[in-house]
């Protein structure tokens, strides 16, 4: 399932490049365009998904294997496991999200403050 006008899609359906990091059948994810840390990584559903608030029951499987499986693992793979990362996913307007595709950024390699601005 893909949304026309959808960035995040088309980078999903290799349609427009990226520097992809990880591929399954359910999920791609890439470096980010404008990266806000050493490592700055999109973990992103291969289904257009708009945000959080717009998963379903069904979806269930799918975030769990993104948190559980896929994160975990890109983390040991881009060597930040050990000393710590952090994971936003940015939802609606106030919550900054700019791209209507959910995604969760994993971005790590140096000291995060908190809070974020
Ligand atoms: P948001 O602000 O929605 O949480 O995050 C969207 C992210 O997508 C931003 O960090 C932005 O830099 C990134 N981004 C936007 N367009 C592209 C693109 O075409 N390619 C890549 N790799 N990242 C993008
Ligand atoms: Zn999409």
């Amino acid at each position: 399932m893909k949304m026309a006008d959808c960035i995040f899609c088309k980078i999903a359906q290799k349609e427009i490049p990226s520097t992809l990091v990880y591929e399954d059948d359910m999920v791609v994810a890439f470096r980010d365009l404008e990266p806000q840390a050493p490592q700055h990584v999109l973990v992103i559903p291969k289904k257009h998904v708009e945000s959080l608030l717009a998963l379903k029951e069904e979806d269930k499987a799918l975030v769990s294997h993104i948190l559980v499986d896929v994160i975990p693992e890109l983390a040991q793979k881009l060597g930040i496991a050990e000393k710590g990362f952090r994971v936003v996913a940015n939802t609606g307007e106030e919550g900054g999200q700019t791209v209507k595709h959910l995604h969760f950024h994993l971005l790590g390699g140096r000291s995060m403050q908190w809070p974020p601005g």
